[in-house]
């Protein structure tokens, strides 16, 4: 049976997870559970945010679900040792490079989202950001010109193959949603753009039933508050991607509704909600545990190839929501334990 590997990491992390696996339980009592301290827990107990057992458990299982790391006691810490660091090593360690980021409405939360009501409720689209490759992982540093002036420089790059594997995702999760995706770059300005587009359209060929279109990234961020329902899935780059997706998660309302999923290509994933560890509410029991639980729905549905199953898990979270079950970020004063029994008696 399988095996999935809870790291709830710091904050409200834990208060979260402790839902989603309770939702988990629900769906099948045989699954596996092992949990370990990553992030700042983890450094307090073990002196570093990714101790060698909580990798050894993320390669073990089946999936992973991760909670939220930081706190800004470890701020003065070395990068190393920074929660983040949690993060940062296990997407590296797992060779996750795709990340999975819905964008979605649930009926009754249209006056959370940043947009008016009627384009708000048009929202359902995916962003399939690229994990490991472009300005975040080129060559970067500082020097002096000639003239003796301090430069900054970060190098965009990506090759073929990396381009080919995100590419196919994004191509994969058309076909499982409405067959339409959008590639975006910066191709009028861009090299690495030009091969970016270059490679799409080939691997376009392999998929014959979706309608591949290509837009530029600044037209991209302009359609997406203008008319946000046209997208079905978005296919980019690390940069455009990190700042595209926050700002479709912004239209689609409150940041603790959001799921998000990092793929690896075999199966292997690790699925967390998009927010924070949020210190300022953490302990309080207020955290919203929707996205939590819809990342638990996404492990289902990518890892362990229970689609059926993963949709039961969303159909819960809109069943309460249209019930009016509301933690205090959506407006209403419902603890996070009994956000999740409202979605638990929907379950059914
Ligand atoms: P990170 O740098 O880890 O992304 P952050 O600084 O962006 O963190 P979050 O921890 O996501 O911030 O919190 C941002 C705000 O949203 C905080 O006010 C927090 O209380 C609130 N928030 C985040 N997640 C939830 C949630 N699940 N339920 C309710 N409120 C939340
Ligand atoms: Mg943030």
């Amino acid at each position: 049976m399988a095996l999935i590997a809870i790291l709830p990491g710091d904050g409200i992390g834990p208060e979260v997870t402790a839902e989603a696996r309770r939702v988990l339980e629900a769906i099948d009592p045989a699954f596996g559970f092992e949990t370990e301290p990553v992030g700042g827990a983890a450094y307090l107990e073990y002196g570093q945010p990714l101790p060698p057992q909580a990798l050894e458990l993320a390669k073990r299982a089946d999936a992973v679900l991760f909670g939220a790391v930081g706190d800004p006691q470890f701020d003065a810490l070395a990068r190393p040792f920074r929660p983040e660091a949690a993060i940062l090593g296990l997407r590296k360690e797992l060779g996750l490079f795709a990340n999975l980021r819905p964008a979605k409405l649930f009926p009754g939360l249209e006056d959370a989202s940043a947009l008016k009501r009627e384009v708000a409720e048009s929202i359902d689209l995916v962003i399939v950001r690229e994990l490991t490759g472009d300005v975040y992982f080129g060559e970067k540093g500082q020097r002096t010109t000639a003239d003796g002036e301090r430069e900054g420089y970060d190098l965009m790059s990506y090759t073929e193959g990396e381009v080919r594997r995100i590419a196919r995702v994004g191509f994969e999760t058309a076909m499982t949603r409405g067959r339409k995706l959008c590639s975006v770059d910066k191709a009028n300005v861009l090299e690495t753009s030009q091969l970016w587009r270059d490679v799409v359209i080939g691997v376009a060929a392999d998929f014959p039933e979706v309608e591949l279109t290509h837009m530029y990234v600044d037209n991209a961020a302009m359609q997406l508050v203008r008319n946000p329902g046209a997208f079905d899935v978005i296919v980019t780059g690390n940069l455009f991607g990190d700042i595209l997706s926050d700002q479709a998660s912004m239209c689609a309302g409150s940041i603790g509704m959001l799921p998000s999923a990092a793929l690896n290509g075999s199966g292997k994933g690790m699925y967390e909600p998009i927010h924070g560890s949020a210190p300022d509410i953490a302990g309080e029991a207020k955290a919203n545990p929707c996205a939590a639980i819809l990342s638990a729905a996404m492990l289902l549905r990518h890892s362990l190839g229970r689609g059926d199953d993963a949709d039961r898990i969303e159909a819960a979270v809109a069943d309460a929501l249209r019930d009016g079950a509301r933690t205090a970020d959506l407006g209403g004063s419902l603890s996070t334990g009994a956000m999740g029994d409202a979605i638990l008696s929907k379950l059914g």
